[in-house]
């Protein structure tokens, strides 16, 4: 008997998507549109053009395929190889974390800081993309970023990133947190370092698992990296230069005793939008 092939409508099989990731995905709606667009090659409004669209064989095999992986956690942006940050397409890689949406809130203390026409001389600590640096060096084009990273691979597709969107103010050092800079050099350091305590059970759920270790865990209290980038960054910052950093939202205390501690001042902490403590910063006296 001839087997009959059924026609399966763009629309439908979105909705499918939608439901399959519901359980898994914080986003399933949005995760499962932007894999779509991947498969298709098309934009997002093609998919609300075309809702009556029927996919190929090809197309939809790629899909469902697609969809399963997500749905065990694998990030989106590992698929779709990019990522929005700031307005900024990044490519990503499975050699960095993939930007999130709270470290934007990281670019916009920094910019509040920093005048429109200076010519800072500023560092982004465990770049990773170069979201953090990219993003900063675009909005300040007079500003130097120094991006730093420990990973070779990361450095590598940070500075391919800053090629592909025309940013030129940014230099790429492979350096283990401000290990060789010189003092007092810098008037602000950004760093979105590892924060996760090593034990935390996050760090078997969802995307995490997708992500490099090295980029996302810090010690028992996730505290270490903070512990060692706040008194060395007071080494490098001039006086009245700025250090803000990203943290995980039960640390915005443990953060402020260390600043103060090394003997930072005017300290200052940012909630993000879903109301936690994220950012946190001080100022070389
Ligand atoms: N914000 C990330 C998360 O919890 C962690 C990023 C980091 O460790 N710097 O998903």
């Amino acid at each position: 008997m001839e087997k009959v092939k059924t026609e399966v409508k763009l629309s439908l099989q979105l909705q499918a998507a939608i439901n399959l990731l519901k359980s898994s995905s914080p986003s399933p709606r949005l995760d499962a549109e932007l894999l779509l667009c991947h498969i298709l090659s098309k934009s997002r409004s093609y998919l609300y053009a075309w809702p009556e669209r029927v996919l190929t064989e090809g197309e939809l095999g790629a899909y469902e395929e697609c969809i399963d992986r997500r749905a065990c956690g694998e990030p989106v942006a590992h698929f779709t190889g990019r990522r929005e940050f700031w307005s900024l397409e990044l490519e990503v890689s499975e050699d960095t974390l993939v930007p999130r949406p709270e470290t934007e809130l990281l670019v916009e203390c920094a910019l509040e800081r920093i005048p429109a026409e200076a010519s800072w001389k500023l560092a982004d600590l465990g770049t990773g993309t170069g979201a953090v640096a990219l993003a900063v060096a675009k909005e300040r084009p007079a500003c130097r970023v120094l991006a730093t990273d420990i990973s070779a691979e990361a450095l590598v597709l940070a500075q391919h990133n800053a090629r592909r969107l025309q940013i030129h103010n940014v230099d790429f050092i492979r350096a283990n947190w401000l290990t060789g800079l010189p003092a007092a050099s810098l008037d602000m350091v950004l760093s979105n370092p590892p924060y996760i305590a090593d034990a935390d059970p996050c760090l078997a759920d969802g995307d995490l698992r997708f992500e490099p270790h090295g980029a996302l865990a810090s010690g028992p209290e996730g505290l270490d990296d903070l512990r060692r980038v706040i008194p060395e960054a007071f080494t490098v910052l001039r006086s009245g230069g700025w250090l803000l950093l990203e943290h995980g939202t039960s640390q915005g205390a443990a953060v402020w005793d260390l600043l103060g501690t090394h003997g930072y001042l005017e300290l200052c902490t940012w909630r993000d939008l879903a109301g936690h403590e994220r950012i946190s910063g001080g100022r070389r006296g």
